[in-house]
């Protein structure tokens, strides 16, 4: 019998990126993908005809024609639903630099088919909030990055600032000093993420640069009083955080020196980190969950495990040129299911 949809605490997905138009002139195709069954399928380049092909399952996996709603209704919304019901979740993209983390994260904001799940998830949480009637809600964004493990406000005007992780008896792990936006709508939440987007970019020539080695974590609480049976007020608050990985290619191997390759040993460092909580979460039987090795997983670690559930959307692209790559990103999404 199939396992039923929705109801796990760690779904891991796979989406497939379409060629881009260099590759199309250049590249063969390595992926196939079932989505009935939820497999892929990677052929090695040029391999004897008598090797194994890899094959993965995961919870579901998404072809290149794979539609932004798709994606959130399958994947995502059950999350946020619960987020509204006052858990936890998170929803990490991994997959190396160029196969569409952003362009799932973020998407294209002016094109209602294009929006990613961060807008996706604005827009579903305003239209609940919309419909109930006994319920108070107030909903505040955060927007932060963690770079070379650092963490900066990303709405905050003086965004070289480093903040500090902190733990407190009530709260747990929280970043010192962090700024907080109440907003209202989904066009205010989408003006917020528009300005974290463009602070990330400063102080590097290249955007894509700078996103492929830090990690951005968008961070939205929903906070919802309702007067119960007993005439008091009940406070429940869930939290969603959104977050687009560092790529996830091995730097190292990009001949990196100096000053790149310590970068990258701390890239490497918080993507295997969360690689181990996920891993350790999912077994079940692991009595020490790692959170404390990486300010990825301390950060997270109220939004990882307990009650909280965690969506991977792990990305790869079809050429054979990064054949590699796409069955390391598998490799690690593997490990999380
Ligand atoms: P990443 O954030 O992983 O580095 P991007 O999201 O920037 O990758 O995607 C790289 C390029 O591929 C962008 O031009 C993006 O628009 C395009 N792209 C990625 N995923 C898709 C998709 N599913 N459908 C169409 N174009 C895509
Ligand atoms: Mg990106």
């Amino acid at each position: 019998m199939p396992k039923p949809k929705h109801c796990e605490a760690v779904r891991v997905v796979v989406r497939c990126r379409p060629f881009s138009r260099r590759e199309e002139a250049d590249s063969e195709n390595i992926l196939h993908i079932d989505d009935r069954l939820g497999q892929i399928t990677l052929q090695k380049p040029k391999a004897p005809p008598d090797e194994p092909m890899k094959v993965f399952t995961f919870d579901s996996v998404y072809g290149w024609d794979s539609k932004q709603g798709d994606i959130y209704d399958d994947a995502v919304r059950p999350l946020v639903d619960s987020v509204l019901r006052g858990f936890n979740g998170t929803i990490f993209a991994y997959g190396q630099t160029g196969t569409g983390k952003t362009h799932t994260m973020q998407g294209v904001s002016n094109d209602p088919e294009m929006r990613g799940v961060i807008p996706n998830s604005f827009q579903h949480i305003f239209t609940q909030i919309s419909r109930t009637q006994n319920q108070k809600y107030l909903v505040r964004s955060s927007y932060l990055e963690i770079y070379q493990e650092d963490i900066r406000d990303l709405l905050c005007k003086d965004n070289n600032r480093k903040l500090e992780l902190k733990e407190n008896p009530d709260f747990g792990v929280y970043v010192k000093d962090l700024s907080s936006v109440v907003t209202k709508n989904a066009a205010e939440i989408e003006h917020v993420m528009n300005i974290g987007t463009r602070s990330r970019s400063v102080g590097f020539t290249n955007m894509n640069e700078r996103s492929s080695r830090s990690h951005a974590i968008f961070v939205v609480t929903v906070e919802c009083s309702e007067v119960g049976p007993d005439g008091e007020d009940h406070i429940r608050v869930g939290k969603l955080n959104m977050v687009d990985l560092a790529g996830s290619e091995r730097q190292s191997k990009t001949g990196a020196k100096g000053q790149r390759l310590k970068e990258a040993a701390k890239i490497n460092l918080s993507l295997s980190a969360l690689g181990n909580v996920i891993s350790a979460l999912v077994d079940g039987k692991s009595t020490h969950v790692p959170y404390r090795d990486s300010k990825l997983t301390r950060l997270l670690q109220d939004s990882l495990g307990g009650n909280a559930k965690t969506v991977m959307i792990a990305t790869v692209g079809p050429s054979h040129r990064h054949f590699d790559e796409s069955l390391a990103t598998l490799r690690y999404a593997n490990r999380a299911k």
